[in-house]
């Protein structure tokens, strides 16, 4: 892999079960895959579900903690670190460029969480990519998130790799804890609007339409795991080639869709 001054490719991840990232299966290893086959960045920019602010934030510390944000998973998940370095120097630049909505470093609250280094861990086990994470304002509503990626768009040409990890369906009320459980009707369908409505390029449905429907408020009871895909929509071009890189549902609630823009 070279470092490269291409236009880097985009990925929207469905992380799921924490557990992932100390698990081998069918979808670490298309996360694997990605990482050896992906033009290899200069830094990651990931979106993830679990940092929810007022404000938006970008982690700026030179060493991002690794933050284990779950309960109730055996020691060995608590035991992950994911010792990437930050980069600073990128953070303040988001800072400096993006002006509305003003964008804040951040030492203190936050470094990389489980929806950031679940995956990471796969995709680059060597940890020695830096990783920075943006901050979901959570109250504000979708057009703003996705307004929001398109002024990142830019990192693409400087080798950042962006990466919105979330779920396009996840209903944690709802899961289902048999092994290898069948997928909610409702989720199915979901999950397959998502799809065709991507393959269209019909971002703006996504954006206004997702509740509108019952099998959408029961795939996106809240917007954490939704909105980090209007981050990967929204900085990608029309003539981006778009792949499926996984999917699948676990625990019947939660589909395991990725894809890349490239
Ligand atoms: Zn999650």
């Amino acid at each position: 892999m070279e470092h490269t001054s291409q236009k880097m490719p985009l990925l929207f991840i469905g992380h799921g079960n924490p557990m992932n990232a100390i698990s081998t299966n069918t979808f670490t290893d298309s996360l694997k895959g990605l990482g050896e086959t992906l033009p290899k960045p200069t830094s990651i920019l990931c979106i993830s579900a679990h940092w929810m602010t007022e404000g938006v934030w970008v982690t700026h510390s030179a060493r991002p903690k690794t933050i284990h944000d779950f309960y109730g998973f055996p020691q060995a998940l608590f035991d992950v670190q994911y010792p990437a370095p930050g980069n600073p120097a990128l953070a303040e630049g988001i800072c400096k460029s993006v002006l509305a909505p003003r964008i804040h470093p951040d030492d203190e609250m936050w470094g990389l969480d489980h929806g950031t280094w679940s995956i990471l861990r796969h995709m680059y086990p060597d940890a020695n990519i830096p990783v920075i994470q943006l901050s979901l304002y959570i109250s504000k509503p979708p057009e703003f998130h996705f307004a929001l990626a398109q002024e990142l768009k830019k990192l693409r040409t400087q080798g950042v790799l962006i990466v919105g990890s979330g779920n396009l369906v996840h209903n944690l009320a709802l899961l289902n804890r048999e092994p290898n459980p069948a997928p909610f009707d409702w989720a199915i369908e979901f999950d397959a609007w998502v799809k065709e409505r991507i393959e269209k390029r019909d971002y703006t449905s996504l954006v206004n339409d997702a509740l509108k429907t019952e099998a959408g408020r029961l795939s996106i009871p809240s917007f954490d795991h939704w909105l980090p895909l209007l981050y990967t929509l929204g900085a990608s071009d029309e003539n981006d080639e778009l792949r499926f890189e996984y999917e699948g549902f676990d625990h019947s609630s939660i589909s395991m869709r990725a894809l890349s823009l490239r």
